[in-house]
């Protein structure tokens, strides 16, 4: 499931006829086949190997396959180009660390298709409760109106679930928020024990499941091991499965647009670490220069859900404050005491705490290196005035009405 491109989308309830929902069910057909066959191509792909075929080279085999095959040939080209988008952009999340490795599809397992290239009339309301919007090659198809779909919209995913329920997620770029024109600079950590330190002393926690509800979903799970393979029970406790989760995601999301609103509205420039940089830094085991600093206990699951939130974080930041999020090189980050610049592994007191060797200084871990992100922003707005080139940006220069710091 490529969670990123659940952000920034508004679901809502799809009613197809049975006429409509079989053509909907081909289209699922064929975005699982083209997806399938991209993950064939992949296969034999090794470390050390030459990539497997891009995006264009298989777009030509799509081609190709679409000349073969009849019924490819009768779906949507649309549909089935976004398969292979789908899966290019799974790939470069697996090859950023940030997801798993894409797998193959199933039939009856998280079925779905993307359209793109939307337009303002493809979209409609027909009553105070009910939509439609349209389909390539299925026409107008209704939709339960719960709330507002929001304006923009430039593509949709529609989806069938365990339960053979159909949605629609319309996805809108956000509007960008305006900068507050202060000049200041907040350097945010991706953390371990917390999802986020501010340079300014805050710590940010990813809501996930209530105590209560962890319970549940454990004594849920020990249940479908239990329960038979088909039986009615299976599907009714993978069904109550699905829901908890769905709720976590939900919060991660909700969390992810507030935290983002908030940082765009009150800081000029955002720093964050690269995240690329960041995890060949970071691996659970760290490397000599630069030792992990995810301990072995919250590695895992655990971290997957953090990474996936910080991810969704660092995107939505770029959607509503563009050219104000910088990337910095975080190495030493985590290491350099942000009082004296003292850099020692040593420091690291502890996962949470970090206690100078130099000059005995204290900080929260996650804070201290949320600090040095910001010094390393602020010390490049600073060079690009004129001063010596020091460690910044990787990702851009940095714009002229942005050099206010220093
Ligand atoms: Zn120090």
């Amino acid at each position: 499931m490529l969670i990123g491109r659940l952000i920034g989308v508004s679901r809502y309830r799809l009613s197809p006829t049975p006429a409509q929902e079989q053509v909907l069910a081909e289209h699922c057909g064929h975005a699982r086949f083209v997806w399938n066959l991209a993950i064939e191509q992949h296969a034999h792909w090794k470390p050390g190997r030459k990539s497997g075929p891009g995006f264009a080279e298989q777009c030509r085999q799509l081609t190709q396959a679409r000349a073969e095959f009849e019924w490819l040939r009768g779906g949507s080209i649309v549909v089935q180009q976004q398969a292979l988008k789908d899966f290019a952009q799974a790939m470069a999340n697996f090859f950023g660390k940030a997801h798993r490795k894409p797998t193959w599809r199933k039939r009856g397992q998280g079925e779905g298709f993307r359209i793109v290239a939307v337009k303002a009339g493809d979209v409609r309301r027909v009553s105070r409760n009910v939509g439609e919007v349209r389909v390539a090659k299925v026409g107008w198809v209704r939709f339960r109106w719960s709330r507002a779909v929001p304006g923009g919209v430039k593509s949709y995913r529609i989806t069938r679930d365990h339960a053979g329920r159909w949605h629609v997620a319309f996805a809108a770029i956000p509007q960008p928020i305006p900068a507050p024109k202060t000049g200041e600079v907040v350097g945010v950590d991706r953390g371990v024990a917390v999802s986020a330190a501010l340079s300014t002393g805050e710590l940010l926690v990813v809501p996930t499941l209530r105590d209560m509800e962890k319970a549940r979903l454990l004594r849920l799970l020990r249940k479908l091991a239990r329960a038979k393979r088909g039986s009615n029970r299976r599907s009714k406790v993978k069904q109550a499965i699905a829901k908890l989760k769905a709720r976590e995601t939900n919060r991660r999301k909700d969390w992810v647009e507030k935290t983002s609103t908030d940082l765009a509205r009150r800081f000029d420039v955002i720093a964050v670490e690269d995240l690329k940089v960041g995890y060949m830094t970071r691996s659970a085991k760290g490397t000599l220069e630069a030792p992990g600093r995810n301990v072995r206990q919250k590695a895992g699951l655990n971290r997957g859900i953090l990474a996936a939130g910080w991810g969704l974080l660092v995107r939505r930041l770029e959607h509503k404050a563009p050219g104000r999020v910088w990337k910095i090189d975080p190495r030493y980050t985590s290491q350099t005491c942000n009082a004296c610049k003292h850099t020692a592994r040593e420091s690291r007191e502890s996962q949470a705490l970090f206690l100078c060797v130099a000059c005995g200084w204290r900080d929260n871990a996650d804070i201290n290196a949320a600090k040095n992100i910001r010094d390393t922003a602020v010390g490049h707005t600073v060079a690009a005035r004129g001063g010596a080139p020091s460690g910044g940006p990787v990702n851009r220069e940095p714009q002229r009405d942005l050099l206010l710091v220093g």
